[in-house]
């Protein structure tokens, strides 16, 4: 029997690898924009996570004739009415890096109580087939954020997010730990017996 496949929508190799560990049981291929031609750049210009998240499965699951999975994520911070919500990879800027990005959080949250630091991971999880049925869910991880970062691992924001319950941020967590409680492990854990009957495992 041919190998089943499964196309994530993204260039991101981490993402990638990240993905492809949380499928390595399901006896699939995974693969991504790299592997194959054609699909153009997909603007993320809807105004939610999930918006986004079924606009690049929907498109590339059509253009690709492959089942097709994509995420978007952020993070929410409560005092700031959602910000950097779905405008998070680029919050200070096009030209942002993480290092920006954080700076200019951590500036807008100057002089702001702990009680008043709450904030949310959120993650959208979509998958479409290519005659574009299309199904998502959704992770949320609720922390704080710190007042100055801490710690060396992830990525993002993960320096200056405290989950709660944690002493810790994500950044000091290690990657199995961060996956158990993350918006992103959360949502992968609900789309794993969607993907199982799509692809009809
Ligand atoms: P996207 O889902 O690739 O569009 O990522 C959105 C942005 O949200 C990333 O560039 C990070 O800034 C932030 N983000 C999403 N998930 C995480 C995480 O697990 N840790 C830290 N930052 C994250």
């Amino acid at each position: 029997m041919d190998t089943k496949e499964l196309l994530l929508a993204t260039r991101n190799r981490n993402k990638k690898r990240e993905f492809q560990e949380m499928f390595q049981d399901f006896g699939i291929k995974v693969i991504n924009l790299d592997d194959i031609k054609g699909i153009p750049a997909i603007e993320e210009d809807g105004q939610s996570f999930a918006e986004n998240a079924i606009k690049k499965a929907l498109t590339t699951a059509k253009l690709s004739g492959f089942t097709c999975l994509a995420d978007d994520s952020g993070l929410e911070v409560d005092i700031l009415e959602g910000q950097p919500g779905i405008y998070s990879a680029r919050f200070a800027g096009e030209d942002a890096d993480d290092k920006k990005n954080n700076e200019k959080l951590l500036q807008m949250m100057e002089g702001i109580k702990q009680e008043h630091r709450t904030a949310r991971f959120v993650c959208v999880i979509a998958v479409s087939d290519p005659d574009g049925n299309v199904e998502t869910v959704a992770g949320t991880c609720e922390g704080s954020i710190a007042f100055s970062p801490v710690g060396q691992g992830g990525f993002g924001y993960d320096p200056l997010f405290i989950p709660t319950g944690y002493k810790q941020s994500f950044a000091e967590l290690s990657a199995e730990e961060k996956n158990s409680i993350s918006h992103r492990g959360k949502a992968l854990s609900k789309i794993k017996p969607i993907i199982k009957k799509v692809l009809a495992l």
